[in-house]
């Protein structure tokens, strides 16, 4: 009966902890985010080391809550990915990168790559590239404007499916790079079957860098590795200028972090004067 049903129901939401009771309200808020336009990007700059300049942007998502708080994407990506709302957020983050890389170049700026973050989830299907292909041709950009950052997690699914498509994607003259590479748990094998041309030396291993032999061996390796495989190498999470100083003696390529700048909003990139004009 009607009040048998009403019961039942009061029961669940009464059981429900409040962790999932924040988790689904999250996914509602995600999906009305999506049409309500309350994500954003904000882009970090990365700099080669050797000359100073600036070589790319990584892009970080950013959601803006019903109630105004900005969260980043720890506070939400989990709740994306499980609910399977990341292939929709992760088609947007394509489309507002490659339309802000066409803008800039609209205003007359110097044309910069931008790494966009991917999960492993968004590389199940074969439609990442009909989606990479669709973004470069709706902006019309030069596809070697977009990297795609992907961990090994990626390389831990089906690997002959994951090498057919960075093929792909790597054929369209877009750039694929490794985040956070060490930290995941699949072998160094993938390296060699996936079109890969960069490396990305995770934050954790440059924390203690200065402090920590093990961490600068790691460090070390992982330039040597790359650089043999004809890579590039950026180190994230730089803060201190004896970090610097340290990636620099290592030969590492780029650098990203707080000791020069925070990810920031696009005007702000262009208010800051990080864009030089275009010659
Ligand atoms: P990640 O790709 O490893 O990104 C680096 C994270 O370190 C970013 O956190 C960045 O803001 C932060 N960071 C940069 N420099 C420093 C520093 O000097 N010190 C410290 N302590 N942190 C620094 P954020 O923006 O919160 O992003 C977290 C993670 O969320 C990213 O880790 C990435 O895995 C994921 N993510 C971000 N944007 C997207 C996206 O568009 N799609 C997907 N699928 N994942 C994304
Ligand atoms: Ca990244
Ligand atoms: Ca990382
Ligand atoms: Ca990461």
């Amino acid at each position: 009966s009607k009040s048998q049903s009403g019961a039942a129901i009061h029961f669940y939401a009464h059981d429900m902890s409040a962790g999932t009771r924040d988790w689904i309200e999250l996914e509602a808020d995600l999906r009305n985010g999506l049409d309500e336009d309350r994500f954003e990007v904000h882009y970090q700059p990365q700099y080669e080391l050797a000359t100073g300049k600036l070589a790319a942007f990584e892009a970080l998502l950013r959601f803006r809550r019903h109630d105004g708080l900005l969260l980043s994407p720890g506070d939400f990506i989990a709740v994306a990915e499980e609910s399977g709302l990341i292939e929709a957020i992760g088609d947007w983050v394509l489309q507002e990168v490659t339309l802000q890389i066409a803008d800039w170049s609209r205003q007359g700026l110097a044309p910069v790559p931008v790494a966009v973050n991917v999960s492993a989830r968004q590389c199940l299907g074969r439609s990442l590239a009909r989606r990479v292909e669709q973004a470069l041709r709706q902006s019309h950009i030069a596809p070697s404007l977009l990297r795609l950052e992907l961990t090994e997690s990626t390389a831990m699914g089906d690997v002959d499916h994951v090498a057919a498509l960075l093929a792909d994607i790597r054929a369209l003259g877009v750039h694929l790079s490794v985040d956070d590479f060490g930290t995941g748990y699949s072998s160094l094998s993938y390296l060699k079957r996936f079109p890969i041309d960069e490396l990305k030396v995770d934050r954790s291993f440059v924390r203690d860098l200065v402090s920590d032999p093990d961490d600068a061996a790691i460090v070390r390796a992982t330039v040597a590795l790359a650089h043999g495989l004809g890579m590039r190498v950026v180190a994230e999470g730089v803060e201190t200028v004896e970090q610097l100083n340290l990636l620099a003696s290592q030969q590492c390529d780029l650098v990203q972090g707080y000791l020069f700048s925070k990810p920031l909003p696009a005007e702000t990139v262009v208010a800051e004067g990080l864009l030089m004009p275009a010659e």
